[in-house]
């Protein structure tokens, strides 16, 4: 039996969208465009959401729009993927790693204000495989140190934690909808926002700095359009846009099917030697993005080959970013910097998690997992 480690939900209604665009006369950012993000801002409960082509291109944006000059710092956490700490790069600032927490792999909150610097800006929270971190903690630490947050929001777009989502207590929250995403239009992003001239402004820098869209420019009369900043090229464009716009409308069953498969796997995993997972907390909703098992580092990579042999496909989320040749190279991390996100990085293996897993495969995982790490 063969387990992909990924199946996406596009269905019929999704690609009848997109052939409808197709033949109609906006291929780019467009009316598909406005109306996902018209949706989606409703979905999150917020004033305003940004399409833009990826995460990155969205963290790399929110984080554009703060000015940050060189040295300026930006915490985040070192279990994530490189796009968060590379954004930071990119947008000219300087990552500043906090180690996690051992239960559930997001942020130490705790440890935040040592790391804060008359340089830090800026707070990266990543809600890690879905569960939001402590976001009325992190907001009372920026408002104490007058301190942005950008929320890494690309595993969760429905979580909920004491009653916060996704952008209610943050400045901008970025979200991924690149293939594996829990929703998908293969590569693309969005950024909520509360403030509308901040919108405005990300909407100006996705498009090259100009003031105008090319809707804007040509549904009516031809109007002059400038060049008001230095901006970039980032607007998620309508095919984009048509093939995730109705997928939105699902995303409720979508989460309730990955929580009855991460309870099988909690059920099935809770009493074996050698095997853990990240907890959900009381009073929080994961997103359910990935499930990961916690294995001996010293038996994880064998752990990986054996379960792709009995067909199980697997990934690995992640391994700690600031061990990564570039990242030791140019800012000297070594072992030992952050421990809990390294002991997680040299532990974890993903396991399928997505609504067309039958229960036969899940079966299949569960066994094989059960059988390999004995
Ligand atoms: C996937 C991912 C990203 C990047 O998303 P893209 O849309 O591919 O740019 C950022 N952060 C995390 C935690 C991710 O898993």
């Amino acid at each position: 039996m063969k387990v992909e480690f990924y199946k996406h939900n596009i269905d019929e209604v999704d690609i009848k969208e997109v052939v409808d665009t197709l033949h109609s006369t906006f291929l780019s950012t467009g009316p598909k465009t406005r109306l996902f993000e018209e949706k989606f801002a409703r979905y999150l409960g917020l004033p305003h959401v940004v399409g833009v082509t990826s995460c990155t291109a969205g963290l790399f944006l929110a984080l554009k729009t703060i000015g940050l000059e060189p040295g300026d710092e930006v915490i985040t956490s070192p279990m994530t993927f490189i796009a968060t700490p590379n954004a930071i790069l990119h947008a000219g600032g300087k990552p500043v790693f906090v180690d996690v927490e051992k239960k559930t792999g997001n942020i130490n909150v705790e440890l935040i204000e040592k790391a804060i610097t008359p340089k830090t800006r800026v707070i990266i929270p990543v809600h890690l495989y879905g569960q939001m971190c402590d976001m009325r903690a992190i907001r009372k630490i920026a408002d104490k140190y007058r301190l942005k947050i950008i929320e890494d929001c690309a595993h969760c777009i429905e979580g909920v934690r004491d009653q916060i989502r996704p952008g209610q207590l943050s400045d901008a929250a970025v979200f991924s909808f690149y293939a594996t995403k829990n929703l998908t239009c293969g590569e693309g992003g969005a950024i909520a926002v509360h403030d509308m001239e901040l919108a405005e402004r990300l909407k100006v820098l996705r498009l090259h700095g100009m003031n105008k869209s090319a809707a804007d420019r040509y549904t009516s009369k031809y109007q002059h359009w400038d060049m008001v900043e230095l901006g970039y090229k980032f607007n998620m464009f309508d095919l984009q846009a048509a093939l995730i716009v109705d997928q939105l409308e699902r995303v409720e069953t979508y989460r309730k099917r990955r929580e009855e498969i991460c309870r099988r796997y909690e059920e099935a995993f809770s009493n074996i030697a050698g095997l853990a997972y990240p907890i959900v907390l009381p009073h929080s909703d994961s997103a359910r993005h990935l499930f990961t098992i916690w294995v001996s580092p010293l038996k994880r990579d064998f752990i990986l080959a054996a379960l792709q042999e009995r067909g199980v496909g697997v990934a690995v989320n992640f391994r700690a970013v600031h061990l990564l040749k570039y990242y030791r190279e140019t800012f000297g991390f070594r072992e030992g910097d952050f421990p809990e996100a390294e002991r997680i990085g040299n532990s974890t293996i993903s396991i399928p998690l997505y609504c067309r897993l039958t229960d036969e495969e899940i079966s299949h995982v569960v066994r094989s997992v059960v059988d390999v790490v004995r």
